[in-house]
């Protein structure tokens, strides 16, 4: 962006990528200025961030929080409320950025109507490019709008490819944790706990995201995630497991040389790039001590005892709206499994069941996309 938008919505402000963003936000004041934050139900959360970053509106789904908020806030602030909230903050002409940390197959529809406006998009919520990618980034290029992630292996890839002709990337290998079961023997999963599943080693995330890491989705998610953003085959995209998490992604080229991105594993970094991309600012937090680190590590990750690897590889090679069943299927699935009703690995065996019984289609447009979204939730519900 060579002109940095000055006024930011921020969806899902009180997510842990939200949270993070403010944090950034706060050391850039004098570069941007927060106009809409919006949350579902955390309006504790939300009354702090409204004192600290006087922004026009708030969004808060659930309608009776968005009253108590409200008779809090008087006239001072503008209240929104429910997923039309959303949509008409992002329109606003006092948006120039929208940061998405939405969480899940929900922020589909918030992108696509802030680039139809022409707002720049920083993106956390990788299930919309998940589910339409090909959409989404045909909306970015007929709107001539930004789309920058805020994921951190694809901050990584950008960040190595930045100064260099995209045709000339040849492989991009996508770095894994491994996530908080990498140890975990295969004949112990079927008792693997809630909390086992939440105990992540080195990002501390939401819950969903966590799970994701723990199933290995959250890296197949990335895989098609970075197919739409760097317009690479997924054959030619790669996933190696480096349990350090100090190299975020790296990209091959065609005369075989390799980038890597390093840093500590901090969100800040990612968000902070993403907002000022292609320009880097000063930024406080710990750094790579080499000595100290003595040593990274790399390994295949395990497709047999993480089927949902390659459950993501084959929606994508089954092209249409598999992508999206198998999102769809994900998402039900983990919930069920964070309320406790269906075992870990049930997870990968439901999402299978989805993409096997639930209609593709084969070039969708957004209308197919949200069908079949609809039609793989009510499916994998009769199965739990
Ligand atoms: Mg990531």
């Amino acid at each position: 962006m060579s002109q940095n938008p000055k006024h930011i919505a921020i969806l899902g402000s009180t997510g842990s990528i939200g949270r993070n963003c403010l944090s950034v936000i706060h050391n850039l004041k004098d570069r941007f200025s927060i106009t809409y934050l919006t949350t579902n139900t955390n309006i504790e959360l939300l009354q702090n961030q409204i004192e600290h970053f006087h922004p026009h509106g708030v969004v808060v789904l659930d309608e009776t929080k968005a009253a108590a908020l409200q008779s809090m806030f008087g006239d001072s602030v503008e209240v929104l409320t429910g997923r039309e909230g959303l949509l008409e903050v992002v329109r606003r002409d006092d948006v120039d950025l929208v940061i998405n940390s939405i969480v899940g197959f929900a922020g589909l529809k918030p992108t696509v109507e802030a680039i139809k406006h022409r707002k720049h998009i920083a993106l956390a919520n990788k299930e919309t490019l998940v589910v339409a990618g090909e959409l989404v980034t045909s909306l970015v290029k007929e709107y001539s709008v930004h789309l920058v992630p805020i994921d951190s292996e694809h901050s990584a890839i950008l960040q190595c490819l930045v100064g260099e002709d995209w045709n000339s990337a040849s492989r991009i290998i996508l770095t894994a944790s491994g996530g908080p079961l990498l140890n975990t023997p295969e004949d112990a999963f079927a008792s693997i706990t809630v909390e086992q599943a939440l105990n992540h080693p080195n990002w501390k995330m939401g819950n969903k995201i966590t799970i994701d890491s723990a199933t290995l989705m959250n890296k197949g998610l990335e895989v098609i995630e970075a197919r739409w953003l760097f317009g690479l085959p997924t054959e030619r995209i790669d996933v190696v497991i480096h349990p350090q998490s100090i190299i975020h992604s790296m990209v091959e080229f065609v005369d075989g040389s390799i980038k890597a991105q390093l840093g500590m594993p901090d969100m800040k970094l990612p968000i902070q790039y993403a907002l000022t991309y292609p320009e880097r600012c000063p930024m406080n937090g710990s750094h790579v001590d080499f000595p100290k680190l003595q040593s990274m590590t790399f390994f295949a990750p395990d497709r047999k005892k993480f089927p949902c690897l390659q459950l993501a590889y084959d929606a994508m090679a089954l092209g249409g709206t598999a992508p999206a069943i198998m999102n769809a299927a994900n998402e039900v699935a983990v919930q069920a499994f964070l309320e406790k009703k269906i075992p870990f690995q049930r997870i990968p065996e439901l999402i299978e069941q989805a993409l096997a019984k639930q209609k593709n289609h084969v070039s969708p447009d957004l209308e197919h996309t949200f069908q079949s979204d609809h039609k793989t939730r009510e499916y994998v519900r009769t199965l739990l």
